[in-house]
């Protein structure tokens, strides 16, 4: 352990208080040096009225090193700078080796196995992850922490859910570079008006795998220009024709509605993109007769509402279309989404002045799509409470929605509140239609479909 030499007589700089100094002077993780404590004795001194401040001294920890105490599986530590005398004396040692082993082998002394020269870090596999404050710390399957990463400032703990977890959150474990090790893809996030978001990419201790992803760019959507830097906003991965999953993830611009959808390749470069007038929330993929098809489900701005484009290929590409120009994108290029749906907004969204988001996509074997539009107040989650589920055929004609209980208990209670004026019943069933369809320049109302109320 190597340290500033102390005064061996000054108590106070022998004294390590509270778990960040003492998992500091390991350089370790508070969690890796507080399981130390449980698992292997770690030295610690708890004092207080609630045993709750926690000291240790320096020379016991050192102690505790040196007694060989039995360490817990650790993740791979960063190497020390190699020296190549340590290369070259280690050749040495294996010629050596080598040479005694033919001499021995060719007298028929000895049957010689290969025994590993060094001894190997176990892999490590990172399984989960936790926020604390502004430390990212990736956990195994375990939950046994196998790095972490300071993030000072940029990140802020409180902001981080279980909901991140799902896909199109702001953390995703994948084998981005398919080295068949899984990074921690992290996107830092203090919040949406922050100017400093990026996409980190870890290994399992921590350490940055790749550099961080950022986007700056200007764009321009009518008369106003949108200026970076960008914030990413969420991660997907999409299964892959080879097994390897894509990964995308999409930015937001740090005021107002622009957002745009990019493939991240392997070495962790943004390819493609799609520019949509309202926060991109999911996405999917599908083949239809051999042809690959992206689908990306929005906020739409011009609409207030939720939109769903069918894009040709799986790269993204292209924009979103619309009438007011304040709502199309005339610097990104590209072309229009093979189609795009807008949804009708709906009686919750109206009452409390908010407006939808397409929160889901899926399809089945039959080449059906299917895609969730969600009204209502944002749960700190992200989940909008009201969801209307509606199916598709494989070219996006409508077939059904069906109204799922968050959206009758939401209103019931916007009923009891009065912010809506009817029961829920016929009048909502109306509203699930009509679907407007982009179409050479404008939109056109699709055929309505079933609805159903209640699930039947
Ligand atoms: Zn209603």
């Amino acid at each position: 352990m190597s340290h500033p030499s102390d005064d061996p007589n000054s108590e106070d700089r022998d004294r390590l208080s509270g778990w960040k100094e003492i998992a500091g002077y390991f350089g370790k993780g508070v969690r890796t040096v507080q399981r130390w404590e449980k698992d292997y004795n770690l030295p610690i001194q708890r004092v207080g009225d609630k045993s709750d401040i926690v000291l240790a001294s320096r020379k016991a920890l050192d102690a505790w090193t040196a007694q060989g105490s039995p360490k817990p599986q650790e993740a791979p530590t960063v190497q020390a700078p190699s020296t190549a005398r340590d290369t070259t004396a280690m050749k040495r040692r294996s010629v050596a080796a080598l040479l005694v082993i033919a001499v021995l082998a060719g007298v028929g002394l000895v049957i010689w196995r290969p025994a590993p020269l060094t001894q190997r870090t176990p892999r490590v596999v990172p399984a989960d992850w936790k926020v604390m404050g502004d430390q990212l710390y990736i956990l195994d399957a375990a939950g046994h922490e196998t790095g972490h990463h300071l993030f000072r400032g940029l990140i802020d703990g409180d902001s981080y859910y279980a909901g991140d977890r799902r896909d199109g959150g702001k953390v995703k474990i994948t084998d981005i570079d398919g080295d068949g090790e899984d990074e921690v893809l992290f996107i830092t996030y203090v919040s949406s008006h922050a100017t400093d978001g990026a996409l980190y990419i870890l290994r399992a201790d921590g350490t940055e795998k790749l550099p961080p992803v950022s986007l700056s760019k200007t764009v321009t959507f009518g008369a106003q220009k949108y200026y970076g830097p960008w914030n990413p906003q969420r991660v997907f991965t999409v299964p892959g024709p080879s097994g390897r999953p894509t990964t995308y993830v999409s930015f937001i611009h740090s005021r107002d509605f622009p957002s745009v959808l990019f493939e991240l390749d392997r070495n962790g470069q943004l390819v493609g993109s799609y520019w949509s007038n309202g926060y991109i929330e999911t996405i999917a993929r599908t083949t239809l007769q051999g042809r690959p098809l992206l689908l990306v489900g929005a906020n739409n701005n011009e609409h207030e509402s939720s939109s769903l484009a069918l894009i040709d290929g799986w790269t993204p590409h292209g924009s979103a279309p619309a009438i007011d120009d304040k709502y199309r994108c005339r610097s990104c290029g590209g072309d229009e989404p093979l189609r795009f749906i807008v949804f009708p907004r709906r009686c919750a969204a109206r009452a409390i002045k908010g407006g939808g988001a397409l929160t889901k996509i899926w399809t089945d074997a039959g080449g059906n799509v299917y895609a969730v539009s969600g009204e209502g107040k944002r749960s700190p989650e992200g989940y909008l409470p009201s969801t209307l589920t509606y199916s598709f055929d494989s070219q996006l004609r409508p077939l059904r929605a069906e109204f799922d209980l968050g959206a009758r208990l939401l209103h019931a209670q916007l009923e009891k509140s009065g912010s809506v004026d009817h029961p829920f019943g016929p009048v909502d069933a109306s509203e699930a239609f009509p679907l407007l369809a982009w179409n050479n320049g404008r939109f056109a109302a699709l055929p309505r479909a079933t609805v159903s109320l209640d699930g039947k």
